[in-house]
C-alpha cells in the first residue's frame, strides 16, 4: 500500500519548473495525487516484499501558454521498461483508425505517389488501411519487436527509431516527405514536445497535413477523469495550448473535432502556416476555451470534485464491506492504479483484480498488490460487486460479463460519478 497521500487541494505552491510547451518558468498547481508507483509497473510475486519506488504525481498548468502537465518527468528507461509487449487494440480502435485513413485518402486524393506516415505506429493497425489501398506508408515505432510485426503481418514499412527533429530532417533529405502524418495518443507521452512538433514541420510536404489525436483537457475536467493522470502522461491538451505549440514551429491548426474516444479527445489537423486556411471550428473552440483555460477557479473546482468522488466511493465500498459483501476489481489498467493508490483502496476492501490481457495475469497491481486473474474468476468466485476501473469501456465490459450480472453480480462504475449497474 502506498500511504503517502497528500490532500488534493491546499499546500500547493507554484513550481519553479519550465513549461514543456513554451518554456515559461513557474507553473500553477491544480491537483496533487501524492507519491504513487508507476501505473504500469506490475509486480511479480517475488517483488512484493521489496521496496516499491514512488514518484510525486502532481498536475499543474502554465499561466503563459495554458498547457496542463505533470511536474515530474520519470526517465523513459524507467518508465517504459515493461513496455516490450504489444498494445492490444480493440475492434473499436481498429475501426476508428480505418475511418480516418479512408477519409483522408479520399479528401486528400492520395495515390501511389503519396506518403502516409504514423508516429508510434505500433503494429500497423492504422497504416494498413493506406497500404491496402496502394498508398505508400512509413511507420515509425521505437519498439523493434512491434515494428517487425507491422512489417511481417501487415506489410507496413516501419523503422524502429524515436521520432524527433533529427530523424524527420534525415527522412526529408532522403526525399521522404509526408502528405499525411498521424500521431494518435503520442504527444501526451513526449518530454521533448517541441522536438516532435519541429519534426512534424520538417517531415511534412508543403501541402501536407498533420493529424493529431489527444485526450482533451476539458473532458478530463468536466468528467472528473483524474485517473487518466499518471507518469506516462506528461501533458493534457487544450486547443489553446496545442495552437501555441504548433505555431512555434510554423504550423497552424486548420481544423478540430471533438471525439468520444478515450473519455473525450481532440483531433486536430495542422498545415504549414503559409498554406493554412483555418476553419470556423478552430476559431469557435478557441473562443470557447478562452472562458476557462486560464481560470484558476475551474481547476480548484476540479480538485474539489475529485475529493468528493473519493468520499463517495470509499463510503460505498465501506458500507458494502460492513454488510459482508465481497468486492473484486475489473481492469488492471494504468487508470485503475492512479485511482486505487490515490483513494487508498486495496486489499482491505478488494479481493482480486481481473483483466483480459493474458500478459498481465499472474502479476500484482502497483502499490495495492492485488493479484491479477483471468476474468473467468468472476464466474468461479461470483463476488457480489466488481469495481470497474476501465470505465471508458463500460458498455463493452458489461456486455461481456452478462452471465456474472445475470447471477446477481453488480458493477460499480466510479467515473464520472459513482453508480452501480
Ligand atoms: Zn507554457
Amino acid at each position: 500500500m502506498v500511504h503517502e497521500l497528500s490532500p488534493a487541494v491546499g499546500h500547493l505552491v507554484q513550481h519553479n519548473l519550465s513549461c514543456r510547451g513554451c518554456g515559461q518558468v513557474g507553473l500553477n498547481p491544480i491537483l496533487s495525487l501524492g507519491h504513487t508507483p508507476l501505473a504500469n509497473a506490475l509486480l511479480r510475486e517475488e517483488d512484493l516484499t521489496g521496496i516499491e519506488l514512488t514518484w510525486p504525481l502532481e498536475l499543474a498548468w502554465c499561466p503563459d501558454c495554458s498547457l496542463a502537465q505533470i511536474t515530474e518527468t520519470v526517465p523513459p528507461e524507467t518508465l517504459f521498461r515493461d513496455y516490450a509487449y504489444f498494445s492490444s487494440f480493440s475492434d473499436t480502435m481498429v475501426a476508428h483508425a480505418r475511418s480516418i485513413a479512408d477519409r483522408l485518402r479520399e479528401t486528400r486524393k492520395l495515390d501511389h505517389n503519396s506518403l502516409a506516415v504514423e508516429i508510434a505506429s505500433n503494429d500497423g493497425y492504422l497504416l494498413q488501411w493506406y497500404h491496402k489501398a496502394g498508398i505508400p506508408v512509413l511507420g515509425i515505432e521505437p519498439a523493434q519487436n512491434i515494428a517487425l510485426v507491422a512489417e511481417a503481418e501487415r506489410g507496413v514499412r516501419t523503422i524502429s527509431e524515436f521520432f524527433g527533429r533529427e530523424l524527420a530532417t534525415q527522412l526529408a533529405k532522403s526525399g521522404q516527405q509526408a502528405d499525411v502524418i498521424h500521431a494518435n495518443n503520442v504527444l501526451a507521452h513526449v518530454a521533448d514536445l517541441n522536438g516532435v512538433v519541429a519534426g512534424f514541420a520538417a517531415l511534412l510536404k508543403p501541402s501536407g497535413i498533420v493529424v493529431v489525436e489527444a485526450p482533451y483537457l476539458k473532458d478530463l475536467l468536466d468528467h472528473v477523469e483524474f485517473d487518466t493522470i499518471y507518469h506516462e502522461h506528461l501533458c493534457y491538451f487544450s486547443l489553446t495550448a496545442l495552437n501555441r505549440l504548433f505555431a512555434q514551429h510554423g504550423l497552424t491548426i486548420v481544423d478540430v473535432e471533438r471525439l468520444a474516444i478515450h473519455g473525450g479527445s481532440l483531433r486536430i489537423f495542422a498545415a504549414h502556416t503559409d498554406s493554412a486556411v483555418v476553419q470556423p471550428a478552430v476559431t469557435r473552440l478557441l473562443e470557447d476555451e478562452s472562458h476557462w483555460v486560464r481560470d484558476a477557479a475551474l481547476y480548484a473546482l476540479f480538485g474539489a470534485r475529485v475529493e468528493s468522488l473519493r468520499t463517495e466511493l470509499v463510503g460505498l465500498l465501506d458500507t458494502l464491506k460492513d454488510a459482508g459483501k465481497r468486492i473484486a476489481v475489473y481492469g488492471a489498467s494504468a487508470k485503475g492504479s492512479t485511482l486505487m493508490n490515490y483513494f487508498g483502496i486495496g486489499s482491505e476492501r478488494l479481493d482480486f483484480v481481473v483483466d483480459r490481457s493474458t500478459v498481465k495475469q499472474g502479476f500484482y497491481t502497483p502499490g495495492t498488490h492485488l493479484k491479477i486473474c483471468d476474468p473467468a474468476r468472476l464466474l468461479e468466485d461470483q463476488p457480489d460487486y466488481c469495481l470497474l476501473l476501465t470505465w471508458n469501456f463500460a458498455e463493452e465490459v458489461l456486455k461481456q460479463q452478462s452471465q456474472y450480472r445475470q447471477r446477481g453480480g453488480k458493477f460499480i462504475i466510479p467515473i464520472p460519478e459513482v453508480r452501480v449497474a
